[in-house]
């Protein structure tokens, strides 16, 4: 039967996420009965916290099941606000803060309430798979900017002024960073800041979805809080997603200048008119309960990081710097391009390499290439210790029958 084309343009620039491809075909291979050392999760294989569940449950007996206000809860407003202010010290009203469904989707949304045709949008890289497909989908155009492991892979002053022309509306600055875990000091970000300050017309969103899983001192630093100049262009975005255990739940925010705020809010009104309410109720018994499951998990996320940071360690093509954040290692594999398996083939590539170390020894990473940066893989530590040193094993047993020249 025929049919017509109706996806519309903006579809077809853009593609599938790299990382739900690869969480796809790692549940491809574990169908056809194959064991598969997955490290491409992307969130944490911690539950959601008791406490949390039962104010969901309470919501929902409560009848706490209907349309909420746009911009959330009453109550779930004023958890995020006592978050920015403890937090932070940051104040903000009402007006400044809107709720969608998972930070993912109010970074689209602030992206489609600001970009028309043709605008800019600059994308440091190593970068988060979603930010420039939202960037295409909502016909912006994303700069891409390196930033290479040799500058920490952190956008630097020079880099950022040398990127930015008439058409920059946004500067994207995610820290601690998905893959690299990377976060940028106060000093960094007032840098930063000192760029944008002389660009009147450029914003900042910050996705800080990651900021309390932190194995620095003190807090993760937020551009909001250091430069309280660009407190009417910082968009800052976060969620409960990976600091709760919540990916599933669908909640997220965003903080930022009302008149932005207020454009947000008319497009989730005519979206998904508000989050889930019994999301919403689960989120602000989140921020505002016990905070004993975010100590205890980040415990263990560091035990692993260490743990992931040693073995990658130990294998002589391999090297990573190490995440100030987050659940990611983002690994240098450069030694080993150029190199041939046992079968003759060369891996040419971070894509041949993530290949083959999935049909040799059946580990599951992300290539680098999918985050803008070629000759790296992700992993993800989000995963039990033993999948972890077992899957580190397979790394390095398919690295160590790896060699210089293809076999005679
Ligand atoms: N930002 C970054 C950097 C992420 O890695 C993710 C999830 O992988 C998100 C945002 C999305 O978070 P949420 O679950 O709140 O939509």
């Amino acid at each position: 039967m025929s049919h017509t084309e109706i996806t519309a343009q903006r579809v077809r620039r853009i593609k599938p996420s790299p990382s739900t491809a690869a969480a796809q075909r790692v549940r491809e291979l574990k169908s056809q009965g194959h064991t598969i050392w997955d490290l491409t999760v992307g969130e944490p294989d911690f539950d959601t916290p008791d406490h949390v569940k039962a104010a969901a449950v309470e919501a929902i007996h409560a009848g706490d099941t209907k349309y909420t206000p746009v911009n959330g809860t009453p109550r779930l407003r004023t958890a995020i606000r006592h978050k920015l202010l403890e937090r932070h010290g940051l104040e903000c009203s009402d007006q400044q803060i809107t709720v969608g469904g998972g930070a993912k989707q109010v970074i689209f949304l602030a992206l489609m309430a600001t970009l028309d045709a043709g605008d800019e949008v600059i994308v440091p890289a190593p970068y988060w798979v979603s930010y420039p497909d939202m960037v295409l989908a909502n016909d912006g155009t994303p700069v891409v900017v390196d930033c290479p492991e040799a500058e920490g892979f952190k956008l630097t002053p020079g880099r950022l002024r040398a990127a930015l022309t008439e058409r920059t509306r946004w500067v994207i600055l995610n820290a601690p960073g998905n893959p690299t875990g990377v976060a940028y000091t106060a000093a960094e970000l007032r840098a930063l800041a000192e760029v944008v300050l002389e660009h009147p017309r450029v914003h900042v969103l910050t996705d800080e979805i990651y900021d309390e899983i932190w194995y620095g001192d003190g807090e993760a630093p937020c551009l909001a809080a250091v430069e309280p100049r660009l407190a009417d262009r910082v968009f800052l975005t976060n969620g409960v997603s990976k600091t709760y255990a919540m990916t599933g739940w669908r909640l997220g925010y965003g903080v930022g200048p009302a008149h932005l705020v207020t454009a947000v809010n008319t497009l989730q009104s005519q979206i998904s008119s508000c989050p889930s309410s019994v999301s919403q109720a689960a989120a602000s018994a989140a921020l505002t309960g016990p905070q004993d499951f975010v100590k205890e998990s980040v415990a263990v996320y560091r035990e692993r990081r260490d743990l992931a940071l040693r073995l990658i360690d130990e294998v002589a093509q391999l090297s990573c710097t190490a995440p100030d954040g987050g659940f990611y290692l983002f690994v240098n594999c450069r030694s080993a391009l150029g190199q041939f398996t046992p079968d003759g083939t060369e891996i040419r590539t971070d894509e041949d390499f993530a290949r083959y170390l999935l049909e040799s020894r059946r580990v599951a990473v992300i290539h680098g290439s999918a985050y803008g940066a070629p000759g790296y893989f992700r992993i993800s530590f989000a995963t039990s210790t033993d999948i972890l040193t077992e899957a580190c094993a397979g790394i390095a047993a398919a690295c160590a029958q790896l060699s210089p020249a293809a076999a005679a």
